[in-house]
């Protein structure tokens, strides 16, 4: 397959079409209306084979995984999602391999309305990576360093399920139970949190995708904030999945500091906590309350009121 007969099967496969893109794949360049009132979000993330993912994943789950970590960090901004741009490294371009990474691809673009305007193509190592251009109104971005003291954190999702299932993929080969499926599904299709992040625009005053784990990513907003904070980890969702396959200080762990989760943290007045806890009733998933922060900085640990050691473990993936 030639790059040529490449974009024709991108073009061919996608069903988007927004009014706001002017001109799409095929010029050298694309144009896009951005949306009256509005400013622009722009994300970039990169899936390299052998550090983000292990050899052999599927074509669909990389198509499907490369849009939607960029689809987690837009969420994070309060962002809706518009146009992606997809630059692909390929070693071989099978057509059975594009095909599958197309579908993946399209699939959670279609579900979020997002076009493909554009990209690269090149011969090298297994690469991908995804710019998303998303919108928000005249300054409603939802930052990392927007919260204060005395509001309340909290998180979505089920913590740690990625990292098992990321874990369960290289230790092939995968036995095909439903638990171990829910856990390898978890890390190769990690639903965004789009819908959830875009309810919370207005509500929320510090947000963060979970990317490499609550326990660093939680620190990384607090410190753009200038706060600290006292969370429970007792309160975590520990799935049952997860619990199935791991003891339970394994399973804290990996909920902690597995990483992959792409779910969203996020920090609210103490007085609009109830306001949120109620449109959260809506979501198809979790929520929980962490804890509060503090002027103090750092974070205090606690598992069930007690204080709680983290563990010092570190998981390299690959
Ligand atoms: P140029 O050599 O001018 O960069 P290309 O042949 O690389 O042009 O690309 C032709 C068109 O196809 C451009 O509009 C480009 O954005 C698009 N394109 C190339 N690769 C991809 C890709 N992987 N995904 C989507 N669009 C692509
Ligand atoms: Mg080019």
């Amino acid at each position: 397959m030639n790059e040529q007969e490449l974009i024709s099967t991108f073009v061919g496969a996608q069903h988007v079409r927004r009014p706001d893109v002017v001109l799409g794949i095929g010029d050298d360049g694309a144009v896009t209306q951005v949306p009256t009132g509005c400013e622009l979000v722009i994300v970039t993330d990169t899936l390299s084979e052998g550090t983000h993912f292990p050899k052999g994943t599927p074509a669909d789950a990389l198509g499907y995984r490369c849009l939607a970590v960029n689809l987690s960090d837009l969420a994070a901004m309060g962002a809706k999602p518009l146009w992606a741009s997809l630059s692909l490294s390929l070693p071989v371009a099978d057509s059975q391999w594009i095909s599958d990474f197309t579908r993946g691809f399209f699939r959670l673009a279609e579900e979020f309305e997002v076009e493909l305007v554009g990209g690269d193509t090149v011969n090298g190592p297994l690469v991908v990576t995804v710019t998303l251009h998303g919108c928000v109104r005249r300054g409603h971005s939802i930052s990392r360093s927007g919260a204060v003291a005395g509001q309340r954190i909290y998180v979505t999702g089920w913590l740690g399920e990625a990292a098992a299932g990321c874990r369960a993929l290289l230790n092939e080969p995968v036995s095909a139970d439903g638990v171990t499926k829910r856990l390898v599904d978890a890390f190769l299709y990690p639903q965004p949190r789009v819908r959830e992040a875009l309810d919370l625009v207005g509500l929320a005053t510090a947000m963060i995708d979970l990317s490499d784990g609550l326990y660093t990513d939680l620190q990384r907003m607090l410190d753009s904030s200038s706060t600290g904070a006292v969370v429970d980890v007792g309160r975590i969702n520990l799935s049952p999945a997860l619990r199935s396959q791991s003891g339970e200080t394994e399973a804290l762990q990996l909920a902690l500091t597995g990483g992959d989760d792409y779910e969203i943290c996020f920090i609210v007045p103490a007085d609009r906590a109830k306001g949120v806890e109620e449109i959260a009733r809506a979501w198809s998933c979790p929520l929980v309350y962490l804890g509060d922060t503090t002027v103090e900085r750092g974070v205090c640990w606690l598992r069930s009121g007690s204080k709680f050691d983290m563990p010092d473990t570190t998981y390299e993936h690959f």
